[in-house]
């Protein structure tokens, strides 16, 4: 382990958004610990290029909505690096229908992931980061926990969740040096949104003001500042990386 450096847990980091962040934690010298579903060629090519870049890379398979797995997650991150000082909470999933289609197992397993699996890992990192004295929690939320979107109940659900979970814990961990600040992205090009067919990207497209949809890259760049030095003095805000779609 390289000395001196700062060390992030990062779940869901395999790919899309994770993977982009993780990237761009290890160019600016964090070492990583990224957690990941089971997607092991993903997990494991996110590894080799943040190595390339220069970090110290743990990988740990767990289902983030299982408190034990996040239990795992944070036990292997002190006991490789000795500290955690960034949490990015990015893992996330969606189960799309009309609420009169919508199964509940698939309302539960959105809220099970998305916001208990957030919560896990906010618990356990606060523990850490509050022994510390110092901490950056990034929470993943989503343009869609502000606005809605029809066919997304269980997921807007749970990321309006998330924006609760980030501003509650904001307050109670400012006295600790910790920050907690969400940040919601519109439509990036991911897997998860390159189920879309043409038709309805092309629509989405209509109402961005900037007039693309995101890059995972543009959401990275975000989430890295609020993990520096350079946001010391941001708490509990919500900010948006969306092109425009929510103003
Ligand atoms: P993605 O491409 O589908 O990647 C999802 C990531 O989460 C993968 O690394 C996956 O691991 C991991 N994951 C899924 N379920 C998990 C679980 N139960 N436990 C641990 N890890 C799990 O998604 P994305 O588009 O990058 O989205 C990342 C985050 O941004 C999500 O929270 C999403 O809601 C949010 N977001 C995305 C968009 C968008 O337009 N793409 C917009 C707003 C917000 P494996 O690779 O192992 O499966």
């Amino acid at each position: 382990m390289k000395e001196n450096k700062k060390t992030a847990v990062v779940t869901g980091g395999s790919r899309g958004i994770g993977r982009a962040i993780c990237l761009e934690l290890a160019k600016q010298g964090v070492n990583l610990a990224i957690n990941y579903a089971g997607n092991q060629k993903a997990a494991d090519e996110t590894r080799a290029a943040c190595e390339r870049l220069g970090a110290d890379v743990l990988l740990v398979r767990g289902d983030v909505s299982r408190f034990e797995d996040c239990n795992a997650l944070f036990d292997a991150a002190i006991q490789r690096f000795g500290r955690v000082d960034i949490l990015v909470n990015n893992a996330g999933i969606t189960r799309d229908n009309l609420i009169l289609r919508m199964s509940e197992q698939d309302f539960n397993r959105v809220i099970e992931v998305n916001l208990k699996g957030t919560w896990n890992c906010l618990k356990l990192a606060s523990k850490i980061m509050v022994k510390q004295r110092y901490g950056r929690i990034i929470n993943i939320s989503s343009v869609v926990g502000v606005m809605g979107n029809a066919g997304q109940t269980n997921y807007a659900a749970s990321k309006a969740g998330v924006i609760g979970l980030t501003r509650s814990l904001a307050r109670e961990l400012a006295s600790r040096g910790i920050t907690v600040n969400s940040v919601a992205p519109g439509y990036i090009e991911t897997d998860m949104t390159a189920a879309l067919g043409d038709e309805i990207r092309e629509a989405v497209k209509k109402t961005i003001p900037l007039q693309r949809l995101g890059q995972a890259e543009d959401v990275a760049a975000l989430t890295a500042f609020l993990a520096g030095d350079g946001a010391a003095y941001i708490t509990g805000q919500v900010i948006h990386v969306d092109g425009g779609m929510y103003m």
